[in-house]
């Protein structure tokens, strides 16, 4: 499907049927696999042979849903798990060992913020957070021998910053590691990574890719571009025997385009288990069908908003890469031409009271702790998320008090437009 148009491969990638076979991806609900002789079996296991035998390792309808993924982000090899938080740890955990380090954008996530500050550290892994605004002689500073991977995202939730891929790709690759790239935001719609430089590229399917709130998931993809043999001290899980798979050499037998994903699958996958219900692949699968059509009208409605939002005088401030001005309105022109997502924030002069109230308002707009979902939903992080922080800590982290991030769903702009105002109305 790699020559046809990103729209087609939403629709149709990875599942094409054969005469009489079902025409929407079969959900094989089955734990287990069913052989005629333990030889043929015991190829699976010796991972001689592909195929099925236990679904916490690999499932059709899953393999079926990575595989879309994998052409969408153009990748080599894929995989999906239980979570976005099991991707990224995967990602990580699959080339990071007990005593190694990661440079990572400090622009991220807060559950994979914790992921790596607390939760990896307690198992020996160092990181170094460097601004996503970071210049290349800062960012190459933050490297140490013992450093394995790099890592950031391509519209960061909830700052709304834009990395610089091909700076991040250039200063990982000339310390001889690998660049992951959580495309959660932005989509294989609206960026590639894998063309800017990126390695490995990582989602929360939880967000614009389920896009209707329905099923927690995550997705791995592998551009098979990284020479794994030609840094072979740093990687030895890829590049020497695995003793719990026969000796076998990642790197060797399934080469640059296979090694990634067939170890995170056959060890991580087996060890730790944070696989995906086929159930879920399927209502993925669903998402995925219209992802494109979404997309498209996610951003047309963040930009209708956001532009209403600017123009307001009880709004302080709004970030939005899509606005110009913004701060990441030039690196967005480069890295998500078409449109970025339909993520917004803005700040409200009347601080948190303001942003209470504001949100109390809205009609349309639910309070939630999600994003990306086909109904527009906002949160305000000093009551919620951040709601430990004093203001003087809010604003010491960049998320004043009256910061509101709404996620822009698919409804008629002019009845989201109209929702703000009122509520804005009501703000004092
Ligand atoms: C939500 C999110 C995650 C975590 O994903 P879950 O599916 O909630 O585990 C990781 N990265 C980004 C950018 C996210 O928005």
């Amino acid at each position: 499907m790699s020559d046809r148009h990103i729209d087609t491969v939403c629709v149709q990638g990875g599942y094409t049927p054969g005469n009489g076979e079902p025409r929407q991806i079969p959900i094989v609900y089955s734990t287990t696999f069913k052989y005629d002789t333990s030889e043929d079996m015991g190829k699976l296991f010796d991972l001689e042979a592909s195929g099925y035998f236990y679904s916490r390792l690999q499932n059709p309808t899953n393999d079926m849903v990575a595989a879309k993924i994998c052409a969408l982000e153009g990748g080599t090899a894929a995989m999906l798990t239980g979570s976005g938080q099991a991707a990224n740890f995967f990602a990580l955990f699959n080339i990071v060992n007990c005593g190694d380090h990661i440079v990572s954008s400090s622009s991220i996530y807060g559950g994979t913020f914790n992921l790596i500050q607390t939760t990896m550290a307690k198992m020996g892994v160092e990181a170094t957070f460097v601004s996503p605004d970071c210049s290349e002689e800062e960012l190459n500073a933050a490297f140490r021998p013992n450093t394995r991977a790099v890592f950031g995202e391509t519209i960061a939730n909830p700052a709304l910053t834009v990395l610089d891929i091909e700076l991040f790709a250039r200063a990982a690759h000339a310390h001889g590691v690998p660049l992951i790239v959580d495309n959660t935001f932005a989509t294989p719609v609206n960026c590639r990574p894998i063309e800017w430089g990126a390695d490995i590229v990582t989602h929360s399917t939880t967000k614009y890719m389920d896009g209707h709130g329905v099923a927690v998931g995550g997705v791995i993809v592998d551009s098979g571009k990284f020479d794994w043999m030609a840094n072979a001290e740093r990687f030895p899980g890829l590049c020497t025997p695995d003793e719990s798979y026969h000796g076998i050499v990642y790197a060797e037998k399934f080469g640059k385009e296979g090694a990634f994903i067939t170890k995170c699958t056959s060890q991580l996958m087996r060890d730790l288990g944070s696989v995906q219900s086929p159930q879920s692949a399927f209502y993925l699968n669903l998402g995925l069908e219209s992802l494109h059509v979404r997309m498209a009208r996610h951003c047309e409605n963040g930009q209708a908003v956001v532009e209403f939002l600017s123009a307001h005088p009880k709004v302080k401030s709004v970030s939005y890469c899509g606005l110009p001005g913004d701060k990441y309105h030039e690196r967005a022109k480069k890295y998500l031409p078409n449109g970025s997502c339909g993520v917004v924030s803005f700040d409200l002069k009347g601080g948190r009271a303001a942003a209470e109230t504001f949100m109390k308002h809205l009609r349309l707009g639910a309070i939630e702790t999600h994003v990306a979902d086909a109904r527009t939903c906002c949160l305000n992080p000093a009551t919620s998320t951040h709601r430990q922080m004093t203001d003087e800590q809010l604003a010491a982290a960049g998320i004043p008090a009256g910061l509101v991030r709404i996620s822009c769903g698919l409804e008629n702009a002019e009845d989201l437009i109209a929702d703000l105002r009122q509520a804005l109305d009501k703000v004092e």
